[in-house]
């Protein structure tokens, strides 16, 4: 298939081409465009067949729900099936637009492919004009995962996207670098307490900020337990290269990993490090990239699937990556780096 790309100006937006997306949507194709976390693969969110599509882009797994994209009220309502709580009314008025992907019961005008046959529908409303002006002049919310093949990292920058669907989608259109650069944080609002499903641009303590009490799925902490988003059981922002993380004390995790790029040399493989501003001088024989400075999760967060994606345009055989801090946005960070070495993780 043909794609059409667009490249678009957040702040000076071409509304003729926005038009153009959503005159797509509404035909049941699909688009992908940028958020604040990273770019999306849309399509309708209130037809199975244009939801279809999005799984056969990316050769996702038919199991794997999706996340509906609203821009108002009214279209979160047309999508639920009981009243806002209040848990869920002061989340909204808080951080949407934004990260944070809310999980309701589903109304009966929610088709089957959008929650994969769940009775509870993934709800967010993101953080971008062009996001937002598409979903409104296509008067549909929007069904969009991340836009990366399945497994791959997901984009935060138009030239990944480009490169794993340009021939696969109707069009992209392309804006600038994400600026949060993880996924949004999922929270079940469906049970007594709510659980946080993934960990994501919102934080934790920012949420127990709000609600009190909120439970993390243990699920998704790398247990043998089943996580509940059914997304987070598979194989996921991988690079081409082996990944292998190094946690413990920072003076320990660098000589560990200069330890284990000089093994890796040895056996002719071509190891990168994964490192940080604090940190970035001290590796020697390998390819270094810095995630930023470890006092900043955020400029982390933002660049984590960027740097993943670096390596590999590098032809790097192994990655060493140092673990970060749990706390604020390094929990999403290390949930997804952890995912991507398929926790083979190192303590010293
Ligand atoms: P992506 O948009 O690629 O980040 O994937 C969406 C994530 O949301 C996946 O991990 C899904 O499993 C999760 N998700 C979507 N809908 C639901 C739902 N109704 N209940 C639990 N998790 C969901
Ligand atoms: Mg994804």
């Amino acid at each position: 298939m043909t794609t059409e790309i667009y490249f678009l100006d957040e702040n000076n937006i071409d509304f003729n081409i926005v038009d153009r997306a959503a005159k797509v949507i509404r035909n049941k194709g699909t688009v992908i465009f940028p958020t604040e976390t990273v770019y999306g693969l849309g399509a309708s969110a209130l037809s199975g067949e244009a939801a279809g599509k999005i799984f056969t882009a990316k050769g996702r797994p038919g199991d794997n729900p999706l996340i509906a994209h609203v821009s108002s009220m009214n279209m979160l309502l047309y999508l639920i099936g009981s009243p806002l709580s209040d848990s869920a009314v002061k989340l909204i008025d808080k951080y949407w637009p934004g990260p944070l992907t809310l999980i309701f019961k589903k109304s009966r005008k929610v088709p089957y492919e959008l929650t994969a046959g769940l009775d509870t529908v993934a709800v967010r409303m993101p953080d971008n004009k062009i996001a937002l002006e598409l979903i409104s002049r296509s008067e549909l919310p929007i069904a969009a995962p991340s836009a990366n093949i399945s497994g791959k990292p997901s984009p935060t920058l138009p030239e990944h996207v480009i490169a794993d669907m340009n021939g696969k989608v109707d069009m992209i259109l392309c804006g600038s670098k994400s600026r949060v650069g993880v996924e949004s944080t999922i929270l079940d609002l469906t049970g007594d307490v709510p659980v946080v499903l993934r960990p994501g641009g919102v934080t934790l303590e920012e949420l127990k900020n709000v609600l009190g009490s909120v439970k993390v799925d243990r699920g998704i902490v790398g247990g043998s337990e089943t996580p509940k988003a059914p997304g987070m059981k598979y194989t996921h922002y991988a690079p081409d290269a082996d990944m292998v993380i190094v946690k413990g004390e920072l003076e320990n995790i660098k000589k560990k990993i200069q330890e284990l790029v000089g093994d890796s040399i040895e056996k002719g493989l071509k190891a990168g490090v994964l490192a940080s501003d604090e940190t970035v001088e001290y590796y020697r024989n390998c390819r270094v990239i810095s995630l930023g400075s470890r006092t900043n999760s955020k400029t982390i967060a933002s660049n984590i699937f960027e740097k993943l994606r670096e390596f590999d345009s590098m032809g790097v055989d192994i990655i060493f990556a140092e673990a970060f801090d749990e706390s604020h946005m390094g929990m999403a960070v290390m949930n997804r780096m952890n995912k991507a070495a398929g926790f083979n993780i190192i303590e010293v």
